[in-house]
């Protein structure tokens, strides 16, 4: 039988519970064990791919083209392996569904409840993992944090779960906090002593307590808190605060979570985690020989989770290379009036970030043409690689009125243009070209020599495209497409071959980097980014 670990969290949001699930996935998965992490969240979005990138930070798309929760970018990087639509539900969805069902009459005139209708959906989606694959454990955070009226259907199904598989099958990790009062120089907790009662007040006892502290804990400290909170002393787990959150499944082992997990779901040890990949990764990434500075040219850089996957593809593709890449956020609005020498001569290489609307456009259109000129390595992802097409046709092509039908639809000459199947289209969630598609490369690109191979797969998240009409204009124009869809002939890779590196693609690629698997144009890009540095530094 199929194991259940649930993760919630107490006092406050964002203690890393995404992170805390993935490290113990990881140390579960480095025993030998089968583990994947499925998160549910308490909003009424049936998914985050309708929520501003300010809300919710990056909407995360799985191959099966899911618009979810960031954390599923934790648990692919942590694990290195793909998620999927069963991943993430949300209250939305869990409704949606109940409501169809009511609709269509299955519910024989009964009263539809949240007890035990919507919490029947809760338990049916938790289960739903299991005929996927014959995970021996399955993870699942429950977002939001406790206490918060929307997490009740997800706490009184727990409940229940926890009521039908049994203890030995089931167990709930508690993510808490313990502050730092700096007037008194103590680590409080009393806040963490209210939480798990909220929690005992749903009927659910807490078997692991994971603290997040910027401190150690003491012995007197953990006592006190096993005491209080009902937990055995050895399950009182410190989590202090990391330099990077790549640290953390090794704190995790020192804290023996994962060997507490198995003993009290009565399963064997497996091997001990030897994390060879992981340490090697840990030691390139705290060692840099090197240092590039990467502009981050994006609209939403307030917010730098918006750019989770971005970021984190960095720290991949750097230790890589030995080298530390400094990511400087640039809002595309300031690049529209300020002096664009001064803000980008500094720089080692410009990506230009994904993003919708026409608010930042023209910034963004600026840094390219300043990337183009000035040989600057050049990284465009999705509309960055709509940019990039725009600026050339109307920079180096000089034709009039060149645009995209995203700025404006109107426009003489729209290079890039809405997707066929998408011009009928009026309802907003769910409907962009989503997940993962073939692409194939032309022999000798970057992009060729970046993959090593010349097909492969990349995930979407777009409406419009390159418009095939002025195809025929690239013929010897400098700017090549070299990666094709072979089913529908989509352009979704073009680069400038006379350029030192300049490269823009349709796809997502930051969504399939992972410790263990860099992506390879994350990685040619900065080593692109330190070969310029260098041959700066000569000159
Ligand atoms: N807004 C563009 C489109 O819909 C690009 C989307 C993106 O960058 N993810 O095609």
């Amino acid at each position: 039988m199929t194991k259940y670990i649930f993760v919630t969290g107490g006092v406050t949001s964002s203690l890393g519970k995404g992170i805390i699930s993935a490290s113990l996935a990881k140390l579960l998965q480095e025993r030998g064990f089968n583990v994947t992490i499925q998160k549910f969240d308490p909003y009424i979005n049936v998914d985050p791919g309708t929520l501003n990138p300010y809300e919710h930070g990056e909407c995360y798309v799985t191959d099966d083209g899911a618009e979810a929760d960031l954390d599923l970018g934790h648990y692919e990087r942590f694990l290195n392996k793909p998620t999927s639509q069963a991943n993430n539900v949300t209250t939305g969805r869990i409704y949606q569904n109940v409501i169809s069902r009511e609709r269509a009459g299955d519910y024989l005139g009964k009263t539809v409840q949240v007890i035990p209708h919507i919490t029947d959906e809760i338990k049916r989606r938790v289960r739903l993992l299991e005929n996927q694959s014959n995970y021996d454990i399955i993870i699942t955070e429950i977002g939001g944090t406790v206490g918060d009226i929307e997490s009740l259907p997800y706490l009184e199904a727990l409940r229940q779960i926890r009521q039908e598989f049994g203890k030995n099958n089931s167990l709930v990790i508690h993510l808490t906090l313990i502050p730092y009062l700096a007037a008194a120089g103590e680590l409080k907790t009393k806040p963490t002593q209210h939480s798990v009662k909220e929690l005992l007040q749903t009927g659910i006892q807490p078997d692991i307590l994971v603290c997040r502290t910027e401190y150690k804990l003491t012995k007197e400290l953990r006592n006190k808190l096993s005491l209080f909170c009902n937990v055995d002393k050895k399950s009182v787990i410190e989590a202090i605060d990391a330099k990077t959150i790549y640290d953390v499944p090794m704190y995790m082992l020192k804290e023996n979570l994962d060997k507490i997990v198995l003993k009290k779901l009565k399963m064997k040890k497996g091997k001990e985690p030897e994390l060879i990949a992981w340490k090697e990764f840990l030691g390139r990434l705290k060692n840099p020989t090197n240092e590039v500075k990467i502009g981050l040219i994006g609209k939403y850089n307030e917010l730098p989770d918006a750019y989770k996957s971005i970021h984190e593809a960095f720290v991949h593709s750097g230790a890589a290379n030995e080298c530390k890449v400094s990511v400087i956020p640039i809002h595309s609005e300031e690049l529209e009036s300020s002096d664009l020498k001064q803000k980008l001569q500094l720089l080692d290489g410009i990506l230009v970030a994904p993003g919708f609307g026409e608010r930042g456009i023209k910034g963004k259109i600026k840094a390219i043409k300043y990337a183009r000129e000035n040989d600057i390595p050049f990284f465009g992802i999705c509309l960055g690689m709509q940019c990039a097409v725009v600026e050339f046709f109307k920079n180096v092509q000089k034709l009039a009125g060149t645009t995209s039908a995203e700025i404006n639809p109107k426009g003489k000459n729209l290079v890039i243009d809405l997707m066929p199947d998408q011009v009928k289209v009026k309802n907003k969630g769910g409907t962009m070209r989503l997940g993962s598609y073939k692409c194939k490369i032309t022999k000798g690109s970057i992009a060729a020599k970046a993959y090593g191979k010349l097909e492969i797969n990349e995930r979407h998240r777009h409406r419009y495209e390159f418009n095939n009409k002025y195809l025929k204009q690239l013929e010897n124009s400098g700017m090549v497409p070299t990666g094709i869809n072979p089913e529908t002939g989509l352009v979704e890779i073009i680069e400038i071959p006379e350029h030192n590196f300049f490269i823009g693609v349709q796809y997502h690629p930051e969504l399939k980097s992972t410790v263990e698997n860099p992506h390879p144009l994350f990685i040619s890009f900065v080593k692109a980014a330190i070969k310029y540095k260098a041959s700066n530094e000569k000159a």
